[in-house]
């Protein structure tokens, strides 16, 4: 549990350190079909031998550019040179704030750009290892503005030889197809030599990247554990929402999983630290991968609704473990058991929503993510018990469906009308009513001993004589008939 308790930790502050905000970014004009007659806007990299500087051409067609914008301000400063690309000689251009602005662009011109990948930043945003560079979009991409909706980006790249780009964008006859969320969203990347495997789990592309050297003899148990903690999450949807996703795998020196995050910038991502000298047992017991992988599989919530989205995936990550076999019944209801007993008393006296905004001042994690847990548990038990079949499941299936993908963010308001209007039940919305404004942890105790769920760690017992102890044991077993699309 202490392993666990720490790793929570280090990956929460990690979230809080790159994610201000949440994902950021207003959501712009949704895209359209594209039409051979549409705009288009094309980037040209170019990667020096040392991974220290990126050149960027940007070509528009049929569209006059007003703005090209940092997608975070605080990065502006690694832009070198923005000029206007002409044959009678280029014409500087001049940074205002986060944007360059481009007043005087003629039709056919393009505009250059350098990108300084040298030093590194704080977090994750650029990071010099072993033959490669991590730099995250975000860094080097500079969003153009105006973006009318059914606009094609796309993007090429000339990198040295055997250098290779990690990038969650799909891929296109000019090279990748950018997607609109690349600009307004936090997204993650890296140009090097890596290991890489394409894996296919539940209907979805996974491609596997491992940074650094990888993990040598290590690499088909590391494989195996994202290929097993995709599939845990393929069981919940009846596949994998997302038609793709990338993991970037960063080794550190160690023997256990540590951090990680999901991003959704260009395309879903989970970016996870492993120990280079990883264990099969420490792999065994990860839930960082299950748990990441959860929340590309839902909708995008509002940063202020962090209570709810890192509820449900906590939640499931038990839950999916269980049913994938990746863990015991026992063992999940003491993680989740344990999670409560924490969450319990590590508040600051706040209300649950207010807690959840100041998360990242007060470092309250473990209150906010256990009692979004709790309000998780609370709300799938009651569903089942009035007879409501997979109790939260079927919401969460159509929400995966829908909403996935969107640049959207949902607020836990409408999350609530969501499940009560598909369940037809008034369950999740007063549920969230009695607690989102009370410093109080949600009560499981009466629904855990309702469930026969009694005691906690070595002594904890599950009692199949309990009121309701055959929803309890229909919530951890592998869901049945589950076909993949
Ligand atoms: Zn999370």
């Amino acid at each position: 549990m202490a392993r666990r308790e720490s790793l929570f930790v280090r990956l929460a502050v990690c979230l809080g350190l790159l994610l201000p905000g949440g994902c950021g970014g207003a959501p712009t004009a949704k895209a359209s079909a594209v039409t051979g007659d549409a705009p288009a806007v094309h980037y040209s990299f170019v990667v020096d031998s040392e991974l220290r500087t990126l050149s960027a051409t940007v070509c528009p067609r049929d569209l006059q550019l007003a703005r090209l914008r940092m997608t975070v301000p605080e990065l502006a400063t690694r832009v070198r040179r923005p000029r206007i690309l002409r044959a009678t000689g280029d014409v500087p251009l001049e940074f205002e704030e986060d944007a360059v602005a481009i007043a005087s662009m003629t039709d056919g011109a393009c505009i250059g750009y350098d990108v300084d990948l040298g030093p590194p930043t704080e977090g994750f945003w650029i990071t010099h290892g072993d033959a490669h560079v991590l730099a995250a979009p975000d860094v080097w991409l500079l969003a153009p503005e105006p973006r009318p909706a059914g606009t094609l980006f796309t993007a090429s790249f000339t990198l040295p030889p055997g250098i290779r780009a990690a990038l969650p964008w799909p891929e296109d006859p000019r090279g990748y197809r950018v997607p609109t969320s690349a600009f307004t969203m936090r997204s993650a990347g890296a140009f090097g030599q890596f290991e890489r495997e394409m894996l296919r789990v539940g209907g979805a592309e996974l491609d596997v990247v491992a940074l650094g050297g990888g993990f040598g003899e290590r690499t088909p148990l590391v494989t195996q554990w994202m290929q097993k903690s995709a599939s845990a999450l393929a069981q919940l949807h009846d596949g994998v929402p997302v038609p793709r996703l990338m993991a970037l795998l960063l080794p550190y020196p160690g023997s256990e999983v540590g951090f990680g995050m999901a991003l959704r910038g260009g395309g879903p991502t989970v970016m996870i630290l492993v120990g280079s000298s990883v264990t099969k047992e420490a792999l065994d017991e990860d839930w960082v991968g299950v748990h990441e992988l959860f929340h590309l599989s839902a909708p995008r919530f509002l940063p202020g609704d962090a209570w709810l989205s890192e509820g449900l995936a906590t939640y499931y990550t038990d839950i999916l473990r269980a049913r994938a076999g990746l863990m015991d019944e026992r063992s999940a209801w003491d993680d989740l058991v344990d999670g409560f007993r924490r969450g319990s008393r590590r508040g600051t006296g706040r209300t649950l929503r207010q807690e959840s905004i100041d998360m990242h001042a007060t470092h309250a994690y473990q209150r906010v993510y256990w009692a979004g847990a709790a309000l998780s548990l609370l709300a799938d038990v009651e569903l089942r018990k009035r007879g409501v079949e997979g109790g939260l499941d079927g919401p969460i299936r159509e929400l995966g469906r829908c909403c996935a993908k969107s640049e959207e963010a949902w607020s836990a308001e409408e999350f609530a009308a969501f499940v009560d209007e598909k369940t037809g039940q008034a369950v999740v919305r007063p549920l969230f009513e009695r607690y989102l404004d009370r410093a109080e942890f949600p009560d499981t105790a009466e629904v855990l001993a309702a469930l026969g769920v009694k005691g906690a760690g070595q002594e904890m017992t599950l009692a199949a004589d309990a009121p309701q102890a055959g929803v309890r044991s229909a919530m951890m077993a592998p869901r049945a008939g589950s076909t993949r699309p």
